[in-house]
């Protein structure tokens, strides 16, 4: 049997030295990569290797994702029993919940990384590429939408954050625990979530007409740069303080802009829910609620953006998307 890998590029193949000599550049190609990991040979499973990019994470768009989600899903169809991505850890979190949105086979579409690159002393590229290909061929790990496997860890992508600058022990999911883990080997799945119905993906058209803004509220923040938003955006996703409060002054602003484009309430804190009634000042989740945001629920910042861009670019109406939000926040 077969297992796809893609590879988009990230410090997990940055071995290359940047034109001017300071500092690693993405260089490897799955060949090098997949020739470095110990014991992928014997895993009894052909890798199919697709070389996409090789780009710092923090340069990929939607559109790329979405194509290479794409590609994925062509060779699932051709024969293929999972799929592993690999790419930067930047951006990891967003883009696996952007693919894990639109996957609709039951096979799972794996994403990896390293947070040590291959010149250092104990990259973790190769650990976590051999895991990744496990879960991808594993039959347990079917039915999960995509996942994120690194550190020996499997994450579900709909709950996952990176959530230290340089540890190998970046990932975790805040509410929700790994689901599993790979023990000597062996893929050890602890936990199922319950899986959506998947979006389907949009045209890049429609994509590239669609923009989505992210306001991180901070302390004594009026939002004057948000006037006007409404005019160069079709959405705004605001990352309020604790479950879902801003200062009493923006309230207005945003109840504002909530009259013309949609605009998702989230929490800042990196875990833990918008609440819908327990508080009732000015600025708290009940005045925001009733001014028209929409609930972002368990979502985080980053990832209630993808679902708002997914759902614009789809041509969904605000009703739609606060039904979409109830749903999946
Ligand atoms: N800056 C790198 C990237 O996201 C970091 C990494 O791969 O871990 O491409």
């Amino acid at each position: 049997m077969t297992v796809a890998l893609f590879t988009l590029g990230g410090t997990i193949s940055m071995a290359g030295v940047a034109p001017d000599g300071d500092g690693v550049v993405a260089r490897l190609t799955g060949r090098d990569l997949t020739a470095a990991v110990p014991g992928l040979a014997d895993l009894g499973e052909d890798l199919e290797i697709h070389d996409v990019e090789a780009v710092p994470s923090a340069s990929l768009t939607f559109a790329q994702v979405l194509d290479v989600a794409a590609a994925a899903s062509r060779a699932i169809e051709a024969g293929a029993r999972g799929v592993v991505l690999s790419q930067g850890t930047d951006t990891l979190e967003e883009t696996a919940f952007l693919v894990d949105l639109v996957w609709a086979h039951a096979e799972p579409f794996v994403v990896t990384g390293a947070m040590r690159n291959p010149t250092l002393a104990g990259p973790d590229g190769p650990a976590n590429l051999l895991a990744a290909a496990r879960v991808a061929a594993s039959p347990d790990a079917r039915d999960l939408g995509a996942l994120v496997v690194l550190n020996d860890e499997i994450h579900a992508a709909r709950w996952v954050g990176k959530q230290h600058s340089t540890s190998t022990a970046t990932f975790g999911s805040p509410d929700a625990g790994p689901l599993g883990h790979v023990i000597e080997g062996r893929v050890r799945l602890l936990t199922r979530p319950l899986r959506k119905q998947p979006l389907s993906a949009p045209d890049h058209d429609r994509l590239a007409a669609r923009r989505v803004a992210l306001h991180v509220v901070s302390l004594e923040d009026d939002g004057d740069r948000l006037d006007g938003l409404a005019d160069t955006h079709d959405g705004l996703v605001v990352a309020g303080f604790g479950v879902g409060h801003v200062p009493a002054a923006l309230a207005p602003r945003l109840g504002a802009l909530a009259e013309r484009i949609p605009v998702v309430l989230t929490s800042r804190t990196g875990g833990g829910s918008v609440l819908t009634h327990t508080y009732g000042a000015p600025g708290s989740e009940v005045d925001l609620l009733r001014r028209g945001l929409v609930n972002g629920g368990l979502l985080d910042p980053y990832k209630a953006r993808i679902l708002l861009r997914l759902l614009l670019a789809a041509g969904s109406d605000g009703a739609a998307i606060a039904r979409e939000f109830a749903e999946r926040g």
